[in-house]
């Protein structure tokens, strides 16, 4: 799923589906379910099992309603994520994902940097205190938001030309980044349980977030209803 200019979310795996995956009948269908297995941790403390959505919708129903929320940390999935690292910085204060990132003291990072659109400059919204301009400012102009952007670009082309030759001059990979503008992209892969995704979507989708992790918030959210579409209904309807 495209998001911004150059950024993504992809699912790289999801689980969730208990012992019920195994059954011959769950083998045999072409989707997976990976839900059958929050039923089954709740169950455990019956011993009893998944038996079926017809009889466990309303369980599922009852466990999210009443937030006996354990049972939703028995499934969960992992993302691939491409964003500014502006953003990383805002995903990773979720400390109960578990992350990988590119490292650029490894590889040095491809010049891919975020370049916000004169729409997204203009969204200076004063009723989001954390989104608006600062005090005393004129309000922006379509010529000052190209200015912007003009200015960033060259900030952006500035920052690749010293960065590769200081590369070249052979200044370590660890060190020639120190000067790395927060809009460059990076890629990280985030490992969450199904009750913190949730706890993800909630800060990260409300319209006090800012609006680039709220676009990739989005994009998990489309995730999250593909793979857990019952959770998911339950969410939205609880919300
Ligand atoms: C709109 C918005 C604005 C923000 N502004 C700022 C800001 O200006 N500055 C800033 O630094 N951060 C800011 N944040 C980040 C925010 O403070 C949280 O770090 C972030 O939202 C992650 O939330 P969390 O701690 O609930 O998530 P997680 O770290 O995933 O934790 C999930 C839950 O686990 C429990 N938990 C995890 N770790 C601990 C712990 N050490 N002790 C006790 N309980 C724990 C808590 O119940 C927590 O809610 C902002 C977040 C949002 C959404």
């Amino acid at each position: 799923m495209k998001i911004l200019d150059h950024g993504f979310v992809r699912i790289v795996e999801a689980w969730g589906g208990g012992d019920h995956q195994f059954t011959p009948e769950a083998l045999a269908k072409a989707k997976k379910d990976y839900e059958a297995g929050i039923i089954e941790a709740a169950r455990q403390s019956t011993q009893g099992s998944f038996r079926g959505w017809e009889k466990d919708a309303h369980l599922l129903n009852y466990l999210y309603t009443n937030k006996h929320a354990t049972p939703f940390e028995f499934a969960g999935m992992v993302l691939e994520i491409k964003c500014p690292m502006f953003v990383v910085r805002e995903w990773q204060r979720h400390r109960t994902q578990s992350y990988n990132e590119m490292s650029a003291r490894y590889a040095p990072l491809p010049n891919e940097n975020y370049m916000p659109t004169v729409e997204r400059l203009m969204m200076g919204n004063d009723k989001n205190k954390q989104a608006g301009t600062i005090k005393g400012s004129e309000p922006l102009t379509d010529k000052q938001a190209h200015v912007f952007q003009d200015t960033l670009q060259a900030q952006y082309d500035r920052f690749e030309h010293n960065y590769q030759a200081a590369l070249q001059a052979g200044v370590p990979k660890e060190l020639a980044r120190c000067g790395m503008p927060v809009g460059r992209y990076t890629q990280m892969r985030a490992s969450a349980n199904l009750r913190n995704w949730l706890a993800f979507l909630t800060l990260r989708q409300a319209p006090e977030a800012q609006w680039e992790i709220r676009q990739y918030a989005n994009a998990v959210a489309d995730i999250v209803q593909e793979v857990f579409p019952q959770t998911h209904k339950l969410y939205l309807e609880n919300k």
